[in-house]
C-alpha cells in the first residue's frame, strides 16, 4: 500500500476530513489511530495524521500514537489539524514530536470545520456550518494535490497571538484534561443504551446501573455528549440549551466501527 491516512475523531470532523483526503490520493487507505495493527505503517510510502486540535494543541492520544508508530525512515509525512479557527501552534508541535524521532513532517494543513466544543456553546447557524464544510472540502482537495506531489514546506499556524497565548494555555491545561469529566452528568432522558460508553475513544465511561459513570481519564473529545441519541448527557449547567453537533456526513455507525477497529 502506498499511503495510510490515520485519524483520531470524536464527532466525525476528522474522520470526514481523512476520508475525503484519502479519496483524492492514489492507493490510500484510512485507519483509526487505534489498535496494535495500526502501529505498523512500516511499508507505507506516505503517512498522514488527521486529528482535532484539543485545548489548542495535539491531543494526548495522538501524541502517544505518533510516539509508538513504526515508520519507514524515508516516509513522506503529512497532517491535517482540524479545528474551529484556533489551530495555534498545533502543527509545529507535531513537527517537533516527529523531529525528536528523526522524522520530518513535510506538510501540515489547518482545516476549519464547525465547533464541537459544546461546553462553550453550540455549533452555530446552519449556513455558517455549511460554509465551513464547503471551504474545508476545497482546502482538502488542494492539500491532496500538494501531498500527491510530495510537496514540502512550513506547516500552517495561527497568528502570533494564538501561538503565544494558546500554547501557554495548552501547557497549563494539558495535565488537567483527564479530570475535566467531573462536569459531565446525565439527565432523566437516559435510557441506558450504552452508546456513550461505546463511542468513547478513551474507554472512560462505565455503565453503572444503566447510567454512565465517567472514570477521570477523559480526553475531552466530546463524543459522548454529542452522540447520545437522547441528548441526555450534560456538561455543567448550560448544555441543556445548546444544540448537539456531529459532522453531517458521518454516522454513529461509522464512529462505532472506528472504535471497534473495523474499517
Ligand atoms: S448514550 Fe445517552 S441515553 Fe445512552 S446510556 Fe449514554 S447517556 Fe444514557
Ligand atoms: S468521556 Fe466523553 S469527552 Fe471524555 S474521552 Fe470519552 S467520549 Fe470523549
Amino acid at each position: 500500500m502506498k499511503t495510510i491516512v490515520f485519524y483520531y475523531s470524536g464527532t466525525g470532523n476528522s474522520l470526514w476530513s481523512a476520508r475525503l483526503l484519502a479519496e483524492r490520493l492514489d492507493e490510500a487507505i484510512v485507519r483509526p489511530m487505534k489498535g496494535a495493527d495500526a502501529l505498523a505503517a512500516g511499508d507505507a510510502e506516505a503517512v498522514g495524521f488527521v486529528f482535532p486540535v484539543h485545548i489548542w494543541g495535539v491531543p494526548g492520544p495522538v501524541a502517544a500514537f505518533v510516539e509508538k508508530l513504526s515508520l519507514r525512515p524515508d516516509a513522506y509525512l503529512f497532517a491535517l489539524a482540524v479545528n474551529a479557527g484556533q489551530v495555534a501552534r498545533t502543527l509545529v508541535q507535531l513537527r517537533e514530536m516527529l523531529a525528536r524521532r528523526g522524522l520530518t513532517l513535510a506538510a501540515g494543513f489547518d482545516i476549519v470545520l464547525p465547533s464541537n466544543y459544546i461546553p462553550w456553546g453550540g455549533p452555530g447557524p446552519l449556513e455558517r456550518r455549511q460554509a465551513r464544510i464547503d471551504a474545508a472540502r476545497v482546502k482538502i482537495a488542494a492539500a491532496a494535490e500538494r501531498i500527491a506531489a510530495r510537496a514540502t514546506g512550513p506547516v500552517e499556524t495561527g497568528p502570533l497571538w494564538q501561538r503565544v497565548v494558546f500554547t501557554a494555555m495548552y501547557k497549563l491545561s494539558f495535565g488537567q484534561v483527564h479530570k475535566m469529566d467531573k462536569d459531565f452528568w446525565c439527565d432523566e432522558r437516559c435510557d441506558g443504551c450504552g452508546v456513550c460508553a461505546r463511542v468513547c475513544p478513551a474507554g472512560n465511561i462505565e455503565m453503572k446501573k444503566d447510567r454512565p459513570a465517567w472514570r477521570h481519564r477523559c480526553e475531552q473529545c466530546l463524543a459522548c455528549i454529542q452522540w447520545c441519541p437522547r441528548q441526555a448527557i450534560q456538561f455543567g449547567r448550560k448544555t441543556p440549551g445548546y444544540e448537539r453537533y456531529h459532522h453531517p456526513e458521518v454516522t454513529l455507525r461509522d464512529m462505532l466501527a472506528a472504535g471497534s477497529g473495523e474499517r
